[in-house]
């Protein structure tokens, strides 16, 4: 931009060594104003127009995004939908270790034990309820058959020692 300057205030000094009549100079300084002055509208228009087309393919990226996160969903929902035919299954799992109750989805049948997010004990998973019901309790499709007499289940017991001050 100094360079611009520069080269322009050379220009007006050699106008001004060739033109010594006051009003000649007057007369092509403001000319040379209004032609650098057109340039400048010019130039104005050309960093709006290229601002404008900046911030238009930001919106239309920002468009893209939008439609690319909903293809996204809808790819899920189809994957969740395939899953479930490909025997995978949402299970609602209680920790028998701390009573944590967690949704763990898309388990394969042919999963055996899972971690529980809460105390990170190894929950198994018994698949075949008919053949042997529930022999230890462990699974989440066996609420009623076993027994929630588990040494580990502290949380239980104080749950039951609450409801004794409801007597009266
Ligand atoms: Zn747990």
């Amino acid at each position: 931009m100094s360079q611009l300057q520069d080269r322009f205030n050379s220009i007006v000094k050699k106008i001004e060594e060739r033109f010594t009549d006051p009003e000649d100079l007057n007369f092509i300084k403001k000319q040379i104003a209004d032609i650098a002055m057109l340039y400048m509208d010019e130039v104005n228009k050309i960093m709006d127009f290229s601002e404008k087309r900046v911030n238009q393919v930001y919106e239309n990226q920002k468009l893209l995004e939008q439609k690319m996160s909903q293809i996204e969903k809808g790819m899920d929902h189809i994957e969740k939908e395939l899953y479930i035919e490909d025997e995978d299954y949402d299970f609602e799992i209680v920790c028998p270790y701390c009573n944590h109750e967690f949704v763990s989805d898309n388990i394969a049948s042919d999963v055996k034990e899972i971690e529980c997010p809460e105390c990170h004990n190894i929950i198994e998973l018994d698949w075949n309820e008919e053949e042997s019901g529930c022999s230890d309790g462990h699974c989440s499709t066996c609420h009623g058959c076993g027994e929630e007499t588990e040494d580990t289940n502290e949380e239980s017991e104080s749950q039951e020692e609450d409801n004794e001050d409801d007597d009266m």
